[in-house]
């Protein structure tokens, strides 16, 4: 899911040469790391544009090419895929019980310009899963507590800044070309700075004492700092690193300008991640912001300890080491400074040690855990880990999210259809009956996926649509109607499971039968009759309400007198109304990892009994304003009732650029 892939190889990026060299002089080797890059131009399976990387150095800031994978490519479109409703501009200050309902969330949203404008909103759910990181996650639990939600007494200790120092090896004999050019075409691009973590030098990995290991990586200075790291460092080394080597010099006076044969494309910096003390305190400000109380943090003395490491290697390609500039200089503060903050809320096996458990679980003190409220983010990290902890994170989220599913009974993960957001590797071949039962004996799901071809092209038309709406509309229109016309039911079903529920559908859509599903004896004379009448016109959405109407032709009056002599249709703007159904979001009967838009007219009482109450539809949105249906027959069983799928239908408002 990650696509982490081995980028270095193959590159021949200059500051991976000096990385490895300097590796050798610290008696560790360097090795190329695995990072979360793209390495081609695609679209992915959920309709996220990916742009091959073009080795431009801006990572540690942000990637303008759309090249690194965040959760905002991966697992936030996955989300959205399979049903999750995202909003932004949304700030949580805290949260309370509401007994058998769940939580109250207590919010601030944001709009207008700049955000603004504020109004506080309050949302009730009976779980809640926190995961605004190590700062948030707490800052929200200690506004809680001190609103009088029992927690731990532990919420907020433990926290670490992931034992994170910087340091440079600065103006040494080697070109390092390790300077940020972002989307800049001039000649500034002509460098190949390559993305700034490319390798990584492990020391003390076979130490059993952890305050011995650490992990030290390439960084890239990135093209919006260029400039201003390039004469900081210039003013630092010039004022306390005099060095009067000419060759030095040379490089050093040539900074005052941007340019290949400075001081800055002679250096490199480095991201060094160890084992801090992790006693740090994240504790409430008097205005309910969060604060960390860490007094002793830049002293430990294990910076000092890996400094004389590397300042030994630099010295041996003639570079001057330059320790943490922010430490070194009175100007810049005395301050720690961490990409990593873990913490706050840590695992422990009890409400003594820490604040969840090991699914995420928020200890209760008065016994238990608090249910339906989780925390699942870098904030459960009870300690440094001295590597960067995003695939830790990432782990144990993955795992409380496994386990939450097994305790809502939904289906188990499904690495064909989540694994990554690659074409979908089918999961079952076509026709062949059920999967498999969750080992917890939930569920049990058919997986049906859809083959590479049609989910891909549905993700291209996704990505179209914002730029083409009608386009894609018209695209997926057509599509449907050719898959219809050839009865090829196989690709409606992979169209079906490539769909998502559609998001607050509202007002009346135009309908069309696309074909029938029973088998072709029977579907041969529907078609026909169909093709010589068709009295069904579409349906109207109130989604408010969560219920919707049909719509029908005049014509149809006299035969649904004679099927059913005792219902009433209705006159309204749309034409002729009837066979009332109620709508809302589920798991599909047929397939329950495919998440849909139910519309169901059992629940409805005045509707008749003969065929329509039996009915329930399901809906997919494919693009925007255009869906796919499936229509489903209740069948009773011994044990209740089970769905046949007897048809497709499509729906279509106007497309929102139309
Ligand atoms: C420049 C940089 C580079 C990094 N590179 C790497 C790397 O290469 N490898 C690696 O492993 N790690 C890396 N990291 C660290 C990694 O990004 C973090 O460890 C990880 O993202 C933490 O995940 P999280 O879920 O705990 O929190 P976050 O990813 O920080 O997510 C928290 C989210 O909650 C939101 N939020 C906060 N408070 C609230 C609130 N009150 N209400 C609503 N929303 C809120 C935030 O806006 C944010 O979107 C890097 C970090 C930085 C800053
Ligand atoms: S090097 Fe540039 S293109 Fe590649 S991932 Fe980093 S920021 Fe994106």
């Amino acid at each position: 899911m990650l696509g982490a892939i081995p980028w270095r190889e193959g590159q021949d990026l200059a500051k991976a040469r000096v990385f490895d060299e300097l590796a050798d002089h610290a008696g560790v080797t360097g090795e190329p790391l695995d990072i979360v890059v793209s390495a081609e131009d695609r679209i992915t399976r959920y309709g996220v544009r990916r742009r091959a990387c073009t080795n431009c150095g801006d990572c540690s800031m942000v990637c303008n090419v759309g090249a690194k994978n965040t959760l905002m490519t991966n697992y936030l479109p996955m989300a959205r895929h399979f049903g999750a409703q995202l909003f932004t501009r949304v700030q949580v200050d805290h949260l309370e019980s509401a007994g058998r309902d769940g939580y109250r969330v207590h919010c601030l949203v944001r709009s207008g310009p700049r955000g603004r404008t504020r109004s506080d909103r309050i949302v009730t759910a009976k779980r809640v899963v926190l995961s605004a990181g190590s700062l948030g996650t707490t800052g929200i639990l200690l506004r809680s507590r001190a609103r009088g939600l029992a927690l731990s007494p532990r919420l907020g200790e433990d926290f670490s800044g992931n034992g994170d120092n910087f340091a440079v090896a600065y103006n040494t004999d080697r070109v390092t070309d390790a300077q940020g050019f972002g989307t800049d075409t001039g000649p500034r691009s002509q460098i190949k700075a390559g993305p700034s973590i490319t390798s990584v030098m492990r020391f003390g990995a076979d130490q059993p004492d952890l305050g011995k290991r650490f992990t030290v990586q390439d960084l890239t200075a990135p093209s919006a700092l260029v400039d201003a790291f390039r004469l900081a460092l210039m003013g630092i080394a010039g004022t306390q690193h005099p060095d009067w080597h000419p060759d030095r010099v040379n490089r050093w006076h040539k900074d005052v300008e941007w340019n290949v044969n400075g001081a800055l494309n002679h250096s490199l910096g480095f991201l060094i991640m160890a084992h801090d003390s992790s006693d740090g305190r994240i504790v409430l400000g008097d205005n309910g912001s969060v604060r960390v109380d860490w007094p002793g943090a830049p002293a430990e003395r294990i910076y000092t300890e890996i400094d004389e490491v590397l300042a030994a290697a630099v010295e041996r390609i003639d570079g001057t080491y330059l320790s943490n500039p922010r430490w070194s200089s009175r100007v810049l503060g005395n301050n720690l400074v961490t990409a990593h903050p873990l913490g706050g809320c840590a695992t422990a096996d009890s409400v003594d040690y820490g604040v969840v458990d090991d699914r995420g679980r928020v200890f209760d003190p008065d016994g238990g855990v608090h249910k339906g409220l989780y925390v699942s983010d870098g904030s459960v990290i009870p300690r440094a880990l001295a590597v960067n902890p995003l695939l830790t994170i990432s782990m144990f989220t993955e795992r409380a999210a496994e386990k939450l599913r097994r305790e809502l009974r939904l289906p188990a993960y499904d690495a064909a259809r989540e694994g990554d957001d690659r074409a979908p590797k089918p999961a079952r071949e076509p026709g062949r009956g059920r999967a498999r039962r969750p080992a917890d004996g939930g569920e049990e799901a058919v997986v049906t996926t859809g083959n590479g071809s049609t989910a891909d092209r549905v993700a291209e038309l996704r990505a179209a649509a914002p730029h083409d709406p009608d386009g894609a509309q018209e695209e997926v229109w057509a599509w449907i109607k050719e898959l219809g016309a050839k009865r090829d039911t196989k690709t409606l079903e992979q169209l079906f499971a490539a769909g998502t529920p559609p998001p607050g559908l509202d007002g009346p859509a135009d309908g069309i039968l696309v074909t029938t599903a029973v088998n072709p004896l029977l579907d041969l004379p529907v078609r026909l009759a169909t093709s010589l009448w068709m009295p069904w016109r579409g349906k109207v959405f109130d989604s408010r309400h969560k219920t919707g109407i049909n719509r029908l032709t005049a014509g149809s009056a006299l035969p649904a007198r004679l099927l059913w002599p005792l219902y009433g249709m209705r006159e309204t703007e749309e034409g002729r109304a009837a066979f009332k159904f109620v709508s809302g979001r589920e798991p599909g009967k047929i397939e329950p990892r495919i998440p849909v838009l139910k519309i169901d007219y059992k629940p409805v009482a005045s509707n008749p009994d003969l065929i329509i109450r039996q009915i329930r539809d399901e809906l997919v949105e494919l693009v925007p304003d255009t869906h796919l249906g499936r229509v489903l027959l209740r069948v009773p069983t011994l044990r209740g009732e089970r769905f046949v799928n007897i048809g497709y239908f499509a729906l279509r408002q106007p497309a929102a650029g139309g």
